[in-house]
């Protein structure tokens, strides 16, 4: 059947993935395909896994093709029945094309909508303390192109004396000629103006300066698109509620070595703390070889016969449960069996299937488990990662219990072709992060010798830092090749981030535990485990 396809002009907001709106969100987790510009967030696209992407953004020079190329994909893939999503940077209005692109649509009878979005117009100034209107210093602003193409269709005399702020897009290279067009027209030399790049990113920067130099000190400060320049009085309002550069990592590029979909909660600890986050999975979760062992144990488990199962992490529980429903069973499986859960991550994972966790160690060290659950007679399932850790196994030996390992999935190594390779070896980066000892070992692995990279162990100090979650993972990066210059003192990914804010800016972070920090720290226990298969 032949349904009709449809066109969404989607705005993706100024960079911070965070402020596209609710309906962008909806729309991009559902399209089939998606036709995207240079400046869209990748964690936008991201959100899209199921969409043929498309990048249709322009390359200087080409911007004529391009733009024709565009605008025939999306016409033609609409055409045949496809939900498409245009992603444009900021709202689509405002300087980009968004206007031109729905007319065409419109001759061509495809039907379309359009999802406004955050306009980098406002929200760069707004993430630099700079409201663009404030009681009793500016009631009205104004929003134009100092492209020079441009140029000539603004009316430069009221636009200098008119608005009382004025937002300046594109064109960085011509600000030294819109600003002596505005003082010559008669906006006041002294008048306050800041420049803005990528703005909201965690890489943003702010220049601040006066109407008659703010060009100068742009240039020396090498400035380059996409920038936005702030000209009014409410720029120095910046200088009381200028918040996103203070905040205690801001800038600072840190390496995420954790696997895949452990690495999102420790990048949105950081991220939080204003690092700019570069994900590079050094391990990937896979299943074993074979389920014959699982699917043994969730057998004998069912008949009664161990006396303890012991969760050490989120991976194994899922895995074990997803063999336990593939045999027929469900929790009743359980009836017979204590069930301890290594953090309350995994404890609610269990409480989501049924089960509450008899045993819940606060802290995440073998040694407590083994005490905490007294010594026994008995056989005590430990469902984990392939050639998990022994000191476990060795403790609830020595405690009278016969521990049956069985693998529930293995790590392998990460992707070499993952864009967070080529970025470390470039070297675009402040410090790389260990959460784990096998992240260290598949690091050298995926990346190269820690000495090359400038992070070896003979390395004068450094502009390059190596950070660790805690002494084993610290041990084994040393023992590697590695400079270590951070360990965290707390072992969780709060602690990692507390680390480094002390050493980065020396203000320590806060006390109060976040959710995905208590996440990671569930993970972190499996995390430490388990050597690499190929
Ligand atoms: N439709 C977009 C603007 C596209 S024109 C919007 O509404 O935001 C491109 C210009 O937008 C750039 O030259 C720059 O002036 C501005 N811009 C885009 N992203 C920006 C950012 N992150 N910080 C500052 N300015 C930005």
């Amino acid at each position: 059947m032949h349904r009709d396809g449809c066109v969404y002009l989607v705005g993706a907001g100024p960079g911070d993935p965070g402020l596209v709106t609710a309906r962008g969100l909806e729309l991009l987790r559902s399209c089939d395909v998606l036709l995207y510009d240079r400046l869209v967030a990748r964690e936008l696209l991201d959100q899209a896994p199921q969409a043929e992407q498309i990048f249709v953004g322009k390359k200087p020079g080409e911007e004529h093709s391009r733009q024709l190329v565009a605008d025939a994909l999306m016409i033609d893939r609409a055409k045949s029945g496809a939900m498409v999503v245009r992603l444009k940077g900021g709202d689509p209005f405002v300087f980009g094309r968004g206007g031109e692109e729905l007319e065409l649509l419109s001759e061509a009878e495809v039907p379309f909508e359009i999802v406004p979005g955050v306009t980098s117009a406002i929200a760069a100034a707004s993430y630099a303390g700079i409201p663009v209107t404030h009681r009793g210093v500016a009631a009205s602003f104004a929003v134009l192109t100092a492209n020079e193409e441009a140029q000539n269709s603004i009316a430069w005399d009221q636009m200098a004396t008119g608005p009382d702020t004025l937002v300046l897009m594109m064109g960085v290279r011509s600000l030294r000629r819109v600003a002596a067009r505005l003082i010559e027209r008669g906006r006041d030399p002294q008048t306050p103006a800041a420049v803005v790049e990528w703005g909201t990113l965690p890489r943003q920067r702010v220049i601040t300066g006066t109407l008659d130099k703010i060009a100068a000190l742009a240039a020396e400060a090498d400035i380059k698109p996409p920038a936005t320049t702030y000209v009014g009085d409410v720029v120095r309002l910046r200088d009381t509620i200028a918040w996103f550069e203070s905040r205690p990592l801001h800038g600072l590029r840190v390496v995420v070595t954790r696997a895949r979909h452990q690495a999102a909660a420790f990048g949105d600890i950081l991220a939080e703390a204003g690092a700019e986050v570069i994900y590079l999975p050094t391990i990937e979760i896979t299943d074993p070889e074979s389920f014959t062992d699982v699917d043994l144990a969730v057998k004998k488990l069912a008949e009664g016969l161990y006396a303890w199962v012991v969760f050490t992490s989120a991976n194994g529980l899922e895995k074990l449960f997803e063999r336990l429903s593939a045999s027929g069973f469900d929790a009743r499986a359980f009836s017979r069996t204590k069930v301890a859960a290594v953090g309350r991550v995994t404890a609610g994972l269990l409480e989501e299937r049924g089960i509450k966790a008899d045993f819940v160690p606060e802290s995440f060290t073998a040694e407590s488990l083994a005490e905490s659950m007294d010594r026994g007679v008995g056989r005590v399932l430990l469902p984990r990662v392939e050639d998990g850790p022994s000191d476990i196994v060795d403790l609830l030996k020595n405690a009278g219990w016969t521990p049956e390992e069985c693998s529930t999935y293995r790590n392998v190594l990460g992707s070499p072709s993952h864009p967070g390779v080529e970025r470390v070896r470039a070297g675009g980066f402040d410090v790389v992060t260990f959460a784990s000892a096998s992240a260290v070992r598949a690091f050298v692995d995926l990346v190269g010798d820690p000495e090359d990279l400038g992070l070896g162990g003979d390395t004068e100090s450094g502009l390059l830092n190596v950070a660790c979650i805690g002494p084993q993972t610290a041990a084994e990066a040393v023992d590697a090749g590695f400079r270590v210059d951070i360990v965290a003192s707390e072992h969780t990914g709060g602690g990692l981030r507390d680390a480094l804010m002390t050493h980065f800016s020396g203000a320590p972070g806060s006390e109060e535990e976040t959710d995905e920090a208590e996440e990671f720290e569930a993970e972190a226990v499996q995390g430490d485990g388990g050597t690499m298969s190929q």
